[in-house]
């Protein structure tokens, strides 16, 4: 099957691809001699997939593309003011060979040639005779590839571009260029000669739209604060004299060159490099920009047509009335748990927390109920969180926390890059660096519910036979006998107890202690305390499920299968009960998922 892109890209460039209007540039002579026809499309997804159609491996020359990326290497290396002082950063509405300045002598920006040539020079005061080397390198690296160089347009260009010396010179004169104006020139000339193919612009406009990371080789070029002005210069003077329009129509961050060659950048999304050398009046490729508008105006790209849908910001927002963690509860745990089930706000949260939805999703936590007194955020699905959205929660966090409410945040890597932006180094220190599940926080939230309203829970206690879950009905007579066929077992913390896979040839009653039922990937099915049987599966399976570690020191009392079946021939009724009572705990825990199940269904 073909992908949905290719076959728009296809069809763009067979409505295209006989239009053969505008002239190939020929002031630089070497640059008349390419083929005209020559057209390829190239689109870049931000994980460095590229569609190509039509002529994406046939190199040109780089020209005035490269001025882009110069002065992304001017700001990262030199610095904002340094660059600052030295070109302005206005469109022209001038050609793009303008020899004009602003009033105080600078060019008025880096995508015309006499703010490349400056860009270029401040590469040259910084680096001397490397420039060059560095320039090649950064657009080797925004390319992902070893880039070439055309020597003979670069010759051509050394040999007639006399316009470009005159705009160095008299830059030179207004002290905007270092000593040594002629490497600077040689410099600009041979950076305007590097050989690109559509292919690779796609993926140098990727770069940008994806925070200054090439998603081909997955490395940071250029530091994000950089990308958003070369982003800015490009929208505003990309084009050169047309640049009104492109925004107005087009409304993508782009950059032309007289070879031939257009890169669109569009941030978050997309890079375009296209190819097709017959240009307009302007000097902008005539089947380049005709692309880019199509492209833009079907899928309505353009920067400024934005939107966002804030409501389904929240996946869920419920409390813990009829839910509990996986830790499964003695029942005068499990009525205390429920007559405070409105205490806890778990809130989950989905998609990329931006201004607006963290702004929203503020306003509907400052709502809670007073007598809330934990609000769980689960940042499960939240793949990135922007600046805005960071300084907002971290205002909610205080304001939260002025009210005595405690909130914590679940479904977060340790060290992750939301982790390091939301600072959860208390977090971190609370949970002792494990509990970052959902369901570890609600666990936790229960512990401390139980221990302010309950604070005698004996940890230590041991459980009588006559209060498990599993024997309730049991008669003082039979619980006694049973207790003579059981043998008493203590594992340390951390032993494993089940193993999956075993023959299940007895099951347990916990009596102190808490243990944990896991799948043999480490993934936890439930927890138990005290009062609690595991390994019961054995009265309905051969097999062993799932492992059973212990989560403390534990004591428990083992029963093998054999005793209890000879056990139940002198008290036939006992059988039925057990059985019953594990259907009794079961059905809750069913009932519990299902609850759960419905809340994130019915979610919006
Ligand atoms: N090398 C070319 C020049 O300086 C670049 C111009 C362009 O691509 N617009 O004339």
């Amino acid at each position: 099957m073909k992908a949905p892109l290719q076959h728009c890209l296809e069809q763009c460039y067979n409505e295209l691809v006989h239009d053969l209007s505008g002239n190939v540039a020929d002031y630089i002579p070497e640059l008349s001699k390419c083929d005209p026809d020559r057209f390829g499309i190239s689109l870049a997804t931000l994980d460095g997939h590229v569609y190509d159609i039509g002529d994406c491996y046939i190199p040109f020359t780089i020209q005035s593309i490269s001025k882009a990326f110069v002065f992304a290497l001017a700001l990262e290396n030199l610095g904002l003011d340094q660059v600052e002082k030295v070109i302005s950063v206005e469109p022209s509405g001038e050609a793009f060979n303008s020899i004009r300045l602003t009033a105080d002598n600078r060019p008025f920006n880096p995508m015309v040639n006499a703010g490349a040539i400056a860009c270029t020079g401040l590469i040259v005061s910084k680096e001397g005779k490397g420039a060059f080397n560095k320039i090649h390198e950064t657009l080797s690296l925004f390319a992902g590839r070893s880039l070439g160089i055309d020597e003979a347009v670069y010759k051509s260009e050394m040999l007639t571009g006399d316009r470009n010396r005159a705009i160095a010179w008299l830059l030179r004169n207004y002290s905007r260029l270092p000593e040594g104006v002629d490497d600077v020139l040689d410099a600009y000339f041979k950076q305007c000669s590097i050989l690109v193919t559509a292919h690779d612009l796609a993926i140098m406009a990727a770069t940008l739209a994806n925070n200054g990371i090439n998603p081909v080789t997955g490395e940071q070029i250029i530091s994000p604060h950089v990308v958003a002005r070369t982003l800015s210069v490009m929208t505003s003077s990309g084009m050169y004299d047309y640049a009104g329009q492109w925004l107005y129509k087009v409304g993508i961050p782009a950059k032309s060159g007289v070879g031939g060659g257009i890169i669109a950048s569009l941030p978050a999304s997309l890079g375009l490099g296209t190819y097709s050398p017959r240009l307009d009046t302007y000097g902008n490729s005539v089947r380049g920009i005709r692309v880019c508008e199509k492209i833009s105006s079907y899928f309505n790209l353009h920067v400024l047509d934005r939107k966002e849908d804030l409501q389904t910001c929240i996946l869920a927002d419920y409390d813990i009335k009829g839910i509990s963690s996986r830790r499964s509860r003695r029942p005068k745990e499990i009525k205390i748990l429920q007559e405070h089930h409105d205490e806890v706000r778990i809130v989950e949260l989905v998609g990329s927390l931006s201004f607006s939805t963290m702004d929203y999703i503020s306003r509907k936590l400052t709502l809670s109920p007073d007598n809330t007194k934990y609000i769980i955020l689960d940042i499960k699905r939240v793949p990135s969180i922007t600046i805005a959205a960071q300084k907002i929660l971290e205002s909610l966090r205080q304001e939260i926390e002025s009210k005595c409410i405690k909130l914590i945040f679940s479904g977060i890597k340790i060290g992750s890059a939301i982790y390091r932006q939301i600072d959860l180094e208390y977090e971190n220190k609370l949970f002792q660096d494990k509990y970052l599940l959902l369901d570890d926080a609600i666990e936790w939230v229960e512990n401390d519910i139980l221990e302010r309203n309950y604070g005698n829970i004996n940890k230590e206690e041991i459980i009588p036979l006559s209060e498990q879950l599993l024997l309730s009905g049991f008669s003082a007579e039979e619980i006694k006998n049973l207790a003579e066929i059981c043998e008493l077992k203590h594992y340390n913390s951390g032993d494993q107890i089940i193993f999956s896979g075993d023959a299940a040839l007895s099951f347990y009653f916990l009596q102190a202690g808490q243990v944990s039922v896991k799948f043999s990937n480490g993934v936890k099915l439930s927890s138990l305390s005290a009062g609690m049987s595991f390994g019961e599966m054995a009265l309905l399976e051969n097999v062993r499920s799932a492992d059973v570690w212990a989560d403390t020191d534990i004591t428990c009392l083992e029963l093998t299968l054999n005793a209890y079946n000879n056990f139940r021939k002198f008290y036939p009724e006992t059988g039925e009960k057990i059985m019953r009572n594990g259907a009794y705990l079961l059905s809750q825990r069913l009932r519990m998922a299902n609850t759960k199940v419905h809340i994130l269904s019915s979610a919006r």
